[in-house]
């Protein structure tokens, strides 16, 4: 399948016949090809959004709302063919591309409830006969710039906010899974989304990203991927004075207390950890463990690992998939090797899988390291593939400090059974996230999704708090008095 570019509603074949390939990567098959489109398609696509957004917007938001049930709709009826192309294209396991599309379906429902509420404030004035409130305003064009990993769930996160509040968008996804894209593309054409209010153009970042954020019509950018691209689009945002929004990369830690419930801490780190092979953005990638119970874990850690199946995630035996691409597997294996340069004890796994069945596809061994200080590479960085390591601590006063010791601020979790534990540590840790007693992942969309430190800039996804990305504030003052009232001075 060639895939072609989703502008004002119609599918419009790139100009450039530069494409690349989508690839399986659980065994290395072709699905299909990829335009990577240049700045003219852009500009076709932001021209669609920005003669089409003054209409929308005037659409009620219940009405607009309406759009959305559809959206959700469709997605509900085809969430089995969905999660199936999924996993061809990204590896994931179905059981989570399940989870993902069922996540989009969520998201459609919640955000079509918007439709109804998108509430502002009414606040007394301080002057006689005149009346204030503050209401939420669209703002126009908005670009959505979108990785690989959850390629669908991600865009639902972004573009159901968007509509609902009244902008249109040009969406740029990952070269690396189209086909998603494609799907949801299909879905706004099928519901009879009005031409140009959502669009979609494939290609490079440094071509079709780049030209969104530059492009003068484009208010609000709103940006998931690593931190190296993220700090570009923050400074290319920053000096054309956009609104960006960044979700970026984590370093996640479960906390294991010495009074934890090994086995369900065990049960939790092994799905955080290799679920996904790894690649989420709260995928755990730390345990920060007490010593008097570091050896029981470990223990239970090797043999858990001993009975997960790795390989195809169509089959549905299959626990860990592979990894996005042969450039991943090459950046884990690095990661792998520098931490056991830097000293730290290989538990399980640390190879690439490379013989039959898994020569044609992608494949990394969950891994384990083990007495890892906080200071080592692999303690510190993102690896974003199933590598996890484990660092001692001996108390939860140190296990907070560890934690809140890395660039990112993600997600955290502990185990623990101790209320008074568990309080100060869900005060303490510094991230945008916190589980008690459950895995680093696990998310649910109608709370806010993000990051403090070096994983945003402070805004959020899902939740209420999305809105505020794509609206801005309007203060609204009415004065009935029928003379001149000076705030501030005739009161
Ligand atoms: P990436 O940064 O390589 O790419 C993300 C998107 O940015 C892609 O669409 C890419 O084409 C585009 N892009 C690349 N260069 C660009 C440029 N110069 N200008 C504009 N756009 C550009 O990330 P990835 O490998 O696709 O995704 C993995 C990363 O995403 C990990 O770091 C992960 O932690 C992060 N992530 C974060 C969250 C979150 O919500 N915090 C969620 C999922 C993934």
């Amino acid at each position: 399948m060639k895939l072609k570019n989703f502008i004002g509603g119609k599918w419009i074949e790139a100009e450039t016949h530069q494409r690349v390939p989508i690839i399986n990567p659980a065994n290395g098959e072709v699905l299909g090809e990829v335009p990577l489109s240049t700045n003219h398609e852009v500009d076709l696509a932001v021209s669609a959004a920005k003669k089409a957004q003054k209409q929308w917007a005037l659409v009620p938001a219940p009405k607009r709302a309406e759009y959305l049930y559809e959206i959700g709709f469709k997605l509900k009826e085809k969430k089995e063919y969905l999660a199936q192309i999924l996993t061809k294209e990204m590896g994931k396991v179905i059981e989570e591309a399940r989870g993902e599309v069922q996540e989009g379906i969520d998201m459609a429902f919640y955000m079509a409830g918007e439709g109804r509420r998108l509430f502002g404030e009414t606040t007394p004035s301080e002057l006689a006969d005149k009346f204030a409130m503050s209401v939420r305003s669209p703002i126009g064009v908005v670009g959505l710039i979108t990785p690989w990993n959850f390629p669908i769930a991600i865009a639902t996160w972004k573009s159901f906010p968007a509509l609902v509040a009244g902008n249109t968008f040009v969406w740029k996804p990952s070269v690396e899974t189209p086909l998603m894209a494609y799907e949801l593309g299909k879905i706004f054409e099928e519901v009879g989304l009005p031409e140009g209010v959502a669009n979609i153009v494939f290609g490079a970042g440094t071509e079709v990203g780049t030209a969104l954020i530059e492009h003068p019509e484009v208010k609000v950018i709103s940006f998931t991927g690593s931190n190296a691209t993220g700090s570009k689009v923050a400074e290319l945002g920053g000096r054309h004075l956009k609104k960006v929004s960044l979700e970026m990369g984590g370093k996640n830690a479960v906390i294991v207390m010495d009074d934890a419930d090994l086995n369900l801490a065990t049960e939790a780190i092994i799905w955080s950890a290799f679920g996904t092979a790894g690649q989420r953005c709260t995928a755990c990638s730390r345990v920060i463990v007490h010593k008097d119970v570091k050896g029981k874990l470990e223990e239970r850690l090797v043999e858990a690992i001993s009975h997960l199946t790795i390989g195809d995630g169509l089959d549905p035996t299959v626990k860990v998939g592979p990894v996005i691409n042969q450039s991943a597997l090459e950046k884990i294996d690095h990661y792998v090797q520098i931490g056991k340069q830097e000293g730290a004890k290989l538990l399980a796994g640390g190879n690439i899988l490379s013989t039959p069945p898994f020569e044609n596809g992608y494949y990394f061994e969950p891994t384990v390291f083990t007495d890892v200080k906080n200071e080592m590479t692999i303690a510190q960085e993102e690896i974003f593939g199933p590598v996890v390591s484990i660092i001692e601590v001996n108390s939860l006063e140190e296990a907070i400090e560890v934690n809140n010791s890395v660039k990112f601020g993600l997600s955290s979790s502990i185990f623990s059974q101790d209320v008074n534990k568990i309080f100060k540590a869900q005060r303490d840790l510094d991230t945008g996230i916190v589980y008690i007693n459950a895995g680093t992942t696990g998310a649910e969309i109608h709370l806010p999704f993000g990051g403090t430190k070096g994983t945003g800039n402070g805004h959020r996804d899902s939740g209420q708090a999305a809105l505020d990305v794509y609206t801005e504030w309007k203060s609204v003052y009415v004065d009935y008095s029928g003379k001149l009232q000076r705030a501030q001075i005739d009161n």
